[in-house]
């Protein structure tokens, strides 16, 4: 079969690199001059298989003031006269409810866990460098009574499989002394030895590069996509910006928040918003981010300051750190008061980093109401394939998505249930 896919983020590399290993023809459309530029960038780095629970969840409507009158808050929604907006909000509270807010999170834990073991295959095979590391997460608390909340979800997460374990100051502070800096206010973590971090874009690139050395794959950049031509319920191709028609058997549209709008140009909607968020790469002062006197200043195992919403990854010798859902925002630009904002919270925490050498980045989060991605046939055309709205966790669902996406079709069975994650 003849697949062409759309977009060379994390998502459409990686469904590129499936099909290629189950013997398809391959072509990758990436509208840049290069894969992994848009919201692959910089993103938090977390292989983040076992915290997959949505934002769409019972406790939005207690923080909703919040989020709409103070502005530092870590979640801030800007309300827009904008239909697209308020259609994608209704949807996600309506999906704020207990037995939704489960049902997403069994359906997510089990594509995460086919992403785990499916990017472990490949490495195996076939290496790519991008500081890449399984070194465990510290979901630190700061309340009390959340770490206690955080325990009822760590008992319904074991009963699907996932192995965390709450651990109280102390025992935090030794699996990752660079804690030590919060002081008392750290209550306790959630520690899941098994998570993983690396660095999405490198991941990304690396692909990239064994579809277009593998013998069956070409990619093109500076390639966009600006129509998909149609006849008898089929794309017969995919129109290029410079008028260059491909052709194919199988079209994957895999091209981020932009997805929305080359579907709806073809009569067919889905509900895809940009949740924007912030990060921050900030250089360390030696490879291991420890110095001299042999106190660490940076975490070197990934964490998680949940009240924050801030997240830590140490890549080599850069820690990133990534925080904010901006709600409304409608670009990427870079908001100074923002970044000041979390170079702020950042320095609270971790004093001895050096925030203000920090390179700063924003994307947005291609994000669906439930939380859940769409990997699914389009409801439109037979022979059009969605891998779209990995909002939060694109690179952790990525390798999973893209064998997920592959079995449909080929019309194997799927290797989990694929209901949750239909065209809706
Ligand atoms: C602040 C922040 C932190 C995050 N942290 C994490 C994390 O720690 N762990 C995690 O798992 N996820 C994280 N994410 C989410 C993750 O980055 C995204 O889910 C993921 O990058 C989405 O990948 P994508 O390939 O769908 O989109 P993109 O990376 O945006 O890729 C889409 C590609 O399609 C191309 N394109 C667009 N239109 C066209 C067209 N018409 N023709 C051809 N090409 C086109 C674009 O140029 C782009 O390269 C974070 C996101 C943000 C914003």
């Amino acid at each position: 079969m003849k697949i062409a896919i759309i977009g060379a983020g994390v998502i459409g590399s990686a469904t590129a690199w499936e099909f290629l290993r189950e013997g398809h023809d391959v072509m990758l459309l990436e509208a840049r001059d290069g894969p992994g530029l848009g919201t692959s960038y910089a993103n938090g780095g977390q292989l983040s298989y076992d915290y997959v629970a949505p934002l769409a969840d019972p406790g939005v409507f207690q923080d909703l003031p919040k989020w709409l009158l103070n502005p530092a808050s870590p979640l801030r929604f800007r309300p827009q006269l904008d239909p697209r907006q308020w259609s994608w909000l209704i949807a996600f509270l309506k999906a704020s409810n207990s037995v939704t807010a489960k049902a997403s999170t069994t359906a997510l834990l089990q594509l995460s866990y086919l992403s785990r073991d499916t990017l472990h295959a490949w490495l195996a095979e076939t290496p790519i460098e991008f500081h890449y590391k399984k070194n465990g997460k510290l979901i630190a608390f700061r309340s009390p009574e959340l770490l206690d909340k955080a325990r009822q979800q760590v008992e319904y997460q074991a009963t699907q499989g996932s192995r965390q374990r709450i651990l109280n100051r102390d025992e935090a502070v030794a699996v990752e002394p660079a804690l030590a800096q919060l002081g008392q206010s750290l209550a306790g973590c959630v520690h899941t030895p098994t998570e993983e971090v690396g660095d999405c874009y490198l991941f990304t690139r690396g692909l990239f590069e064994h579809v277009r050395n593998h013998p069956s794959g070409t990619v093109h950049t500076n390639a966009q996509v600006v129509r998909l031509n149609r006849r008898d319920g089929k794309v017969t191709s995919a129109q290029l910006a410079n008028g260059d028609l491909i052709e194919a058997d199988h079209f994957v549209v895999a091209n981020g928040l932009q997805g929305y709008d080359l579907l709806k140009q073809h009569g067919e909607t889905v509900q895809l918003y940009g949740l924007k968020g912030y990060s921050l790469s900030i250089p360390l002062p030696t490879e291991a981010g420890v110095d001299e006197g042999s106190t660490s200043v940076a975490p070197s195992i990934s964490v998680t300051d949940y009240e924050r919403r801030t997240v830590y990854a140490k890549l080599g010798n850069t820690l990133r750190v990534a925080a904010m859902v901006d709600i409304g925002d409608r670009s990427n630009a870079i908001r100074p008061e923002r970044i000041r904002h979390l170079k702020d919270v950042v320095q609270k925490s971790f004093p001895a980093l050096n925030v203000e050498a920090a390179e700063a980045w924003a994307g947005e989060r291609p994000a669906t109401p439930e939380g859940r991605p769409i990997v699914s046939r389009s409801r439109k055309y037979e022979n059009l394939w969605l891998n779209l709205g990995h909002g939060a966790l694109g690179f952790t669902l990525a390798c999973g998505s893209a064998v997920l996406l592959h079995a449909l079709v080929s019309g194997r069975p799927a290797p989990i249930n694929h209901a949750p994650f239909e065209a809706r």
